[in-house]
């Protein structure tokens, strides 16, 4: 099993479940959000990917949209005090950024790997002004 014998999202899907978007088999990170070099069953070579600043963007989208129409309806509904909301939404905001930030990287770096992009393809071109 390797890359090319995957479709896009079934390597988005394995990088959603943190494991090699090549094989499916072995873990994508070897640190938190530090991805393996390359991949030892199927030679998938994944550190030369950055996502940059791609899953980030994915995350705040993701959590925002959990976590802002929970603060309306709650101040809506119940109009706690402000310190209710700052021991509620806070930390809840850190907990879902932990869980879904490795899960979007890896679905960013399954997509760059089928597509073939590395987030280095604007090197070697000159800015034209
Ligand atoms: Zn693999």
């Amino acid at each position: 099993m390797s890359i090319s014998s995957t479709t896009t999202m079934g390597a988005i899907f394995r990088g959603w479940r943190k494991r090699c978007p090549g094989c499916g088999e072995v873990p994508l990170y070897r640190k938190f959000l530090k991805q393996i070099e390359t991949c030892p069953n199927c030679s998938s070579e994944l550190g030369r990917i950055r996502a940059d600043d791609f899953p980030p963007y994915l995350t705040i989208i993701v959590v925002g949209h959990i976590i802002v129409p929970l603060i309306v309806m709650t101040e809506k509904y119940y109009a706690p005090p402000t310190w209710v909301h700052m021991v509620t939404w806070l930390p809840m905001i850190v907990v879902l950024m932990l869980i879904f930030l490795p899960r979007l990287k890896g679905c960013a770096i399954g997509m760059m790997l089928k597509l073939g992009l590395t987030g280095d393809e604007r090197q070697g071109f000159e800015e034209d002004d």
